[in-house]
């Protein structure tokens, strides 16, 4: 087994070996670009960490060792040596980017002795104390595990000292003094001294690297971003390259287009006479790009053609990462860059008409799950002329976000369960913040630019980020964020963040709905051109069902009528069938529902003009119609002309121990066979109506909660003589289908025989998780967190399909539901019908639709035609 590749050895088709970042290092250096030389530790050698529980075997160990002394050989310095060490980077990297997540050290080598030899034989002091202090903090941090505040305190302290602002103005004698404070406080905390030996000193950082992989916020950002966990990381060993050795050095990252817009225009961010991380940190405010172009005309005019030199040679946007050392450039990092949707489908649809990528291939560029961003919300026009801007910041991530300001991602989190719109307001946010940032509506930080942390994972989120807004003083202790005219907001208080100008309003903006832009359009007439499976939407309304057919949709694969019931001027009715004694009392309140819900589905058939509509029959528990508390209750009695008491004891009477699994669904209809009499005669007539108008509907009436094909058929004869006898005396032709839902396990077993009856199979996957797991999705959220954190659960079953496991369940009753009736229809109405892994899968085990929420419709259509592309490749 070979656990050790040279840069030379790789290339960029290599990433799930390399990781990510170890591939386009590969690739960078095989085509020539100036890249420091380096090694990379496979992904298989972190998966054999965890096998080895935890430790490096002897063989890699060797492996590495002589990789490094290949290097040593390479670059004519060794590590150790005082007059020449070698120093190096120990970076992360796995196969599908994580920015930020895991860790990075940088002039790894040094110690004691080295660095008096390293400044000595570079003649600068300053800088090679500089960069021991960084070491000793990373190190610390990364293999640690000490909090870098602890070092910085030092830091500001001498800065406080020595009366200056920032790095730049310390001197030698001052960047050696931090670095003895910090290895003061590295012995204070650890008990030993600094590790001196630069072997051991690589050997632990890069075990750090492999356990950062199993870190709590790598963690929760593989679970938001479907990343499994038995990928494992890789670990580069790079030769150092200083963007801190004076003035005619720096640090930068940039993007080869614009990755807010999309707009092709080389986009970024440097610092001079800085290392690593500084850029994105925060710790001077960097200069935009095109300002290097005055600074450095030569590195600039490299930089230019290698960026597109990247583009080209990866055809995609590239977001990249380089060190100027004495005005030679390096290249540290190359990737597809991150992107808003907005971006995201300007650069697919601009790379098409470059001739850059086929259609095909622009396609596979777009993640389905960010169309969500586009549909997101922006600012109305007239509440927000009137609204005050308190300040403005950088527009880092587009989109309209209204809501409570909190300080903190716990307490974010915290409101989150409450309050439907939370702002996180922060000085600046690091990895640690994610999960407040994933449960808040918008971000705001005082600190950073284009490329922080916050801007770079709002954009990757969707989320409204405004960033940098350094008019605001933020106070996180006491936790008020306070304006230049000395306004002060609290935790709790109002803003509104305007990701696409920047602006911060001191109020709540109202917020509307977006429109569809012309990209949009067009790249999602591609996907149609490609998929085969059909898209429908779950929708109860005519509203739903207008905004889902703008998404796309081609059709309704789920109408739940009780939401039709719950209607203010209709819940009487229902209520008073629910109570009813005798069969007498409940038709008589039936037949004043009738007629609404005949309207109800004229309706919706005229919205769908002819695309097929699915209506699911009463499901829901009965009782979750009736009134709860005393005075509703006193109320509905006197309307029924009942006594309190009887009502009462009639509604607990209704009373299930375990609803989900009670009373409900065809049950329902088995036992009032009354209800699925009136709901035929409505969804029936109403299509005959507007088919008289000159529409062509087909109803598809769909019995839900079956496991049984006995009580299938029941309700199905209630069904068919009912409607054959309204179309025999309507003298119309009118084709119908009955159909069943598939979502207790047991009707999946048996779908052979339930096939016999069902028309089409509709696979109601929420209950169906729900059973086949045995836990309740109401109540799945409590214990969820605990599964993901202990690694047993890596993603939540209710939104991402359980492939293996409910999954087959789905796939044998296509099986065996196609064995009876070959031309059986086919399709998905849970939650998981908008959500990419669960649509691909749908494709592949041959359904004929998905249905989902309207706003979900766009990804499940990208999505359906990624999975045909796949299944072509
Ligand atoms: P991340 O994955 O968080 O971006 P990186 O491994 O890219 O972490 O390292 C962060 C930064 O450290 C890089 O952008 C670069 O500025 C700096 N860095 C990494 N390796 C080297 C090196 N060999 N020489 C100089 N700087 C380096
Ligand atoms: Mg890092
Ligand atoms: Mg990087």
């Amino acid at each position: 087994m070979k656990y050790v590749y040279a840069f030379e050895e790789g290339k960029k088709e290599m990433k799930n070996l390399l990781g990510g970042k170890g591939a386009n290092l590969a690739e960078m250096t095989n085509i020539g670009l100036p890249v420091p030389r380096g090694f990379t530790i496979t992904t298989e050698a972190c998966t054999k960490y965890y096998e080895d529980n935890k430790t490096i075997t002897k063989e890699m160990e060797d492996e590495i060792f002589s990789k490094l002394e290949e290097l040593e050989n390479k670059t004519n310095k060794k590590m150790g040596d005082i007059n020449n060490p070698l120093l190096v980077s120990v970076r992360s990297g796995s196969r599908a980017s994580m920015p930020g997540m895991m860790d990075t050290v940088l002039n790894l080598g040094l110690n004691d002795e080295v660095v008096e030899g390293f400044a000595k034989a570079t003649n600068n002091p300053r800088f090679a104390y500089d960069s021991y202090r960084r070491f000793i903090q990373m190190f610390s941090d990364v293999v640690k595990g000490y909090p870098k505040a602890s070092f910085e305190r030092f830091f500001d302290k001498i800065k406080e000292e020595k009366n200056v602002k920032n790095d730049l103005e310390l001197t030698a004698e001052d960047m050696k003094e931090v670095a003895e404070k910090f290895k003061l406080n590295y012995k204070e905390l650890s008990k030993e001294e600094f590790p001196q030996n630069p072997k051991q000193q690589l050997m632990e950082a890069i075990k750090a690297v492999f356990r950062s992989w199993m870190n709590e916020r790598a963690i929760v950002y593989r679970r938001l971003n479907d990343i499994p966990s038995d990928w494992g990381t890789a670990v580069n060993i790079q030769e150092m390259v200083y963007g801190n050795r004076g003035n005619d050095c720096g640090t930068g990252v940039a993007f080869t287009r614009n990755p807010s817009t999309g707009e092709k225009k080389l986009y970024g961010e440097y610092l001079i006479n800085a290392q690593g991380e500084d850029v994105v940190a925060g710790i001077r405010t960097p200069e935009p790009i095109s300002k290097l172009e005055s600074e450095m005309p030569e590195v600039y005019n490299e930089f230019v053609k290698i960026a597109n030199l990247l583009e080209n040679h990866y055809k995609d946007m590239q977001d990249m990462e380089f060190t100027i050392e004495n005005n030679k450039l390096f290249m540290l990092q190359t990737r597809n860059g991150k992107r808003t949707a907005q971006a995201a489908l300007r650069v697919a649809v601009e790379l098409v008409k470059e001739n850059m990528i086929t259609k095909e291939e622009a396609l596979m560029k777009v993640e389905p799950k960010q169309l969500d961003q586009l549909l997101h919300p922006n600012f109305d026009v007239e509440s927000l002329k009137n609204a005050k801007i308190i300040a403005n910041g950088l527009a880092a991530s587009p989109g309209a976000a209204a809501g409570k300001i909190y300080f903190t991602a716990e307490d974010v989190v915290d409101a989150a369960k409450t309050e439907k719109n939370v702002l996180l307001v922060r000085l600046e946010t690091s990895p640690e913040d994610i999960e407040g940032m994933n449960s808040c509506k918008g971000i705001l930080t005082v600190r950073g630019g284009m490329t922080s942390h916050a801007a770079v994972v709002a954009r990757g989120m969707g989320k409204c980020c405004v960033c940098g807004c350094g008019e605001l003083k933020i106070d996180e202790e006491n936790k008020t964020l306070t304006t230049k005219d000395n306004k002060v907001y609290k935790e709790g208080d109002y803003l509104s963040l305007d990701g696409s100008t920047g602006n911060v309003y001191g109020e709540l903006v109202k917020t509307v709905d977006p429109e569809i832009s012309g990209d949009f359009k067009e790249f999602m007439s591609w996907a149609d051109e490609v998929k085969t499976l059909k898209i429908r939407t779950n929708a109860d309304t005519p509203k739903d069902a207008k905004k889902a057919l703008e998404f796309g949709a081609e059709g309704i694969g789920l109408c739940r009528t009780e939401h039709m019931f719950f209607e203010a001027d209709r819940i009487f009715a229902v209520r008073q069938m629910i109570v009813a004694e005798t069969l007498e009392q409940r038709e008589k309140a039936l037949e004043k529902i009738l007629p609404m819900q005949r309207n109800d589905f004229e309706e919706l058939f005229k919205t769908m003009k002819g695309f097929p509509v699915t209506i699911r029959y009463l499901d829901p528990p009965l009782h979750e119609f009736l009134p709860h508390t005393k005075e509703e209750i006193e109320e509905l009695s006197k309307e029924l002309s009942l006594t309190y008491d009887d009502l009462k004891s009639r509604i607990d009477s209704l009373h299930e121990f375990n609803p989900m699994m009670g009373h409900r669904g065809c049950r329902l209809a088995v036992t009032y066979p009354e209800i699925a009499k009136m709901q035929t005669q409505a969804v029936i007539e109403a299509a005959i109506n507007v088919n008289k108008e000159g529409m062509n509907v087909i109803p598809e009436i769909m019995i839900p909660l079956v496991g049984e094909l006995k009580e299938l058929k029941y309700v199905k004869d209630v069904v068919v003589k009912t409607a054959d006898e309204i179309i025999k005396n309507s003298n119309v032709n009118l084709e119908y289908k009955v159909g069943t839902m598939i979502e207790i396990p047991r009707a999946a077993l048996l779908a052979d025989e339930i096939a016999k009856e069902a028309e089409f199979f509709s696979f109601g996957t929420n209950d169906l998780t729900q059973m086949t797991y045995g836990f309740s999705r109401d109540d799945a959220a409590k214990f969820l967190n605990e599964y993901y954190s202990k690694n047993i659960f890596e993603f939540d079953p209710f939104q991402r399909l359980d492939q293996n496991g409910v999954g087959q369940l789905v796939k044998m009753a296509v099986e065996k539901g196609k064995l009876t009736r070959p031309n059986i229809k086919l399709g998905i109405c849970g939650e998981h019908g908008g959500e990419p892994s669960s649509v691909e899968f749908c494709h592949n085990i041959g359904l004929n639709y998905v249905s989902c929420s309207p706003f979900r419709v766009p990804i499940a259509r990208l999505a359906a035609a990624q999975a045909k592309l796949k299944e072509l490749k």
